[in-house]
């Protein structure tokens, strides 16, 4: 018989994935049902942004992800007459470990984390559906539908990472609020033959729209991505149309000026886009994450990355709640850290997405007209590594702080300086245990971690759990502390080691309980 879930995560997309793999290893029992017959699917994202890997870094995936991933992209951008080569890689980022934006397909990444999963013990159950959920005072109650039938289960907490048409939503009466594009997107895996690079995609901004082919094709050795004006059949937003003759997909390259020719066509689709974020995040015990809470364009590659941002927020949190005594504080921090953050990439991937894809004439004329112009000046921006590292910066999140959510305390006497309670914690070389070590080589494991500075007492009342790592700096002069929550951020800080505020920063994760008993932690 299978034991209760704490946690019920409905879809295994990147969402799921990841928030099931970061509850597990936070202790929680974890059940991931898929309705899909089968985990290979075509590709949609295939960008992973630095920060998505430094959260995905305690699970233990990011070698496995790093090794399908071509870390140094290139592009060669059309505008106009002009070509001009883009390579995103070494970024003026000395604060990760992941200074680069990897190439790497949704189904890779997938892959990577449905098998740390079965690692672990855990077995995706694909061909189920999550059909009904019903919340109540003692857990939730979740009916499943599957070939073998239908069951209902009892679970602590059901995680809805089941897309933009999301059951959970749905059945938790949250709002989704937002609209469809006037653009759809065409993808399709395809042979060319043509003027086209041997190493680099390649990108034309034309007035109609965008058009990009590289060489990460599934079932064909290239993939086609365009945008056009949507069709008036109002397809189901987020999901996989009908194909696209060929004809049509040689129309489009033509019109761009791509000059390539299709000489095969394996698969193709027209998928339609939408602008959303879910009115909450959470009710009761009902969670969003993913798509399943925000819908965006593909512009500046949000989704893929958000989703797996979201799970890393959520899943420690919902292990902690259901395997500890839970607050208030630590489920509602969700919704009040996450939702300020979809809202902000929306409005960037909306501005993005017009400039690329907008038929409107001022959007045409910029891609007409003002890109070719300002062609010339393209290779002098990129050079100016600090600008370029900016802009990843601000796409890829490294700059989102939670300073205003209820986990983030300043300790007294209050540490000067950055980073503060709410920010993520740089990496940054230190020296810790006689050795010299990345701050997040030093983290990348699961729990909370305590970093003491070098002349710091060792919190003598508090008894660390297993989830509670405590390490000293002896690079960093001081007798503070700062604690870092399961995600990287830095929760709580202090000027000296103050027990009694840490413990209480502790209870309110749940990461401790008073009077718990000692559990092994880590020598400091
Ligand atoms: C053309 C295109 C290009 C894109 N490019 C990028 C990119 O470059 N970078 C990027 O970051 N993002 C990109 N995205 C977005 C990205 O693909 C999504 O944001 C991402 O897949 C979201 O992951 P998710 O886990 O939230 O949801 P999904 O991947 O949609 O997974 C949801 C899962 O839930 C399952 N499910 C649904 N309902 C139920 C139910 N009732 N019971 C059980 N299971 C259920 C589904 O079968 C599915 O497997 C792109 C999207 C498109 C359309």
């Amino acid at each position: 018989m299978m034991e209760p879930a704490d946690i019920l995560v409905a879809g295994a997309g990147p969402a799921g994935l990841t928030l099931a793999l970061q509850a597990r290893d936070h202790g929680a029992v974890v059940r991931v049902i898929d309705r899909r017959q089968e985990a290979a699917r075509p590709s949609r994202a295939l960008i992973l942004h630095p920060r998505t890997l430094e959260v995905l870094r305690p699970l233990g995936v990011t070698q496995a992800l790093l090794a399908r991933a071509d870390i140094a992209p290139a592009a060669d951008l059309r505008l106009g007459a002009r070509t001009v080569r883009v390579t995103l890689a070494g970024l003026d980022l000395p604060d990760t470990a992941f200074p680069h934006l990897s190439l790497v397909r949704q189904t890779d990444v997938e892959r990577v984390l449905a098998r740390a999963l079965a690692d672990r013990g855990i077995r995706v159950e694909y061909g189920t559906e999550l059909a009904g959920v019903r919340d109540g005072a003692d857990g939730v109650r979740a009916v499943l539908r599957s070939p073998a039938g239908t069951e209902e289960i009892m679970a602590g907490f059901v995680a809805g990472c089941d897309g933009p048409a999301s059951t959970v939503r749905a059945q938790a009466g949250i709002g989704w609020p937002g609209g469809r594009y006037p653009v759809e997107v065409i993808l399709a895996d395809a042979e060319l033959d043509g003027d086209l690079p041997g190493d680099a995609a390649c990108l034309v901004a034309g007035r109609r729209g965008l058009l990009f082919v590289f060489r990460l094709g599934e079932q064909a050795s290239w993939r086609l991505l365009a945008t056009r004006p949507a069709g008036s059949d109002r397809l189901p937003p987020g999901q996989f149309g009908p194909p696209v003759p060929a004809a049509e997909l040689q129309a489009l390259m033509d019109e761009a000026g791509l000059g390539a020719r299709l000489t095969g066509l394996a698969w193709s689709a027209r998928v339609g886009l939408q602008h959303r974020v879910a009115g909450r995040f959470r009710h009761g015990r009902l969670f969003l994450a993913g798509d399943a809470a925000h819908a965006y364009s593909p512009a500046t590659g949000q989704g893929m990355n958000t989703a797996v941002q979201d799970a890393a927020n959520l899943g420690w949190k919902l292990a902690f709640a259901a395997t500890g005594p839970g607050s208030g504080p630590l489920l509602d921090s969700y919704d009040a850290e996450r939702r300020p953050v979809a809202r902000q990439v929306l409005a960037m991937t909306h501005l993005a997405f017009w400039a690329e894809a907008s038929t409107g004439p001022v959007a045409s004329a910029f891609r007409g007209y003002l890109a070719p112009l300002a062609a010339p000046a393209v290779p002098a921006l990129t050079r100016r590594r600090r600008l370029v590292a900016e802009g990843i910066r601000l796409v890829s999140q490294l700059r989102v702080s939670y300073r205003d959510s209820p986990l983030s305390v300043e300790g007294t006497p209050r540490r000067p300086g950055r980073p503060r309670a709410g920010d993520r914690l740089p990496d940054q070389l230190v020296t810790s245990a006689g050795r010299s070590i990345r701050l997040h080589d030093l983290l990348a494991a699961p729990g909370v971690h305590i970093l003491l500075d070098r002349d710091a007492d060792r919190p003598g009342t508090l008894s660390p759990g297993p989830l509670v790592n405590v390490h000293r700096l002896t690079s960093v002069p001081g007798r503070g502390l700062i604690a870092v929550r399961p995600d990287g951020y830095v929760g709580f800080r202090c000027q000296a080691t103050e027990a009694g505020q840490l413990a209480a920063w502790l209870t309110r994760l749940g990461a401790w309980q008073p009077g718990a008993p000692a559990g092994p932690g880590r020598p400091a």
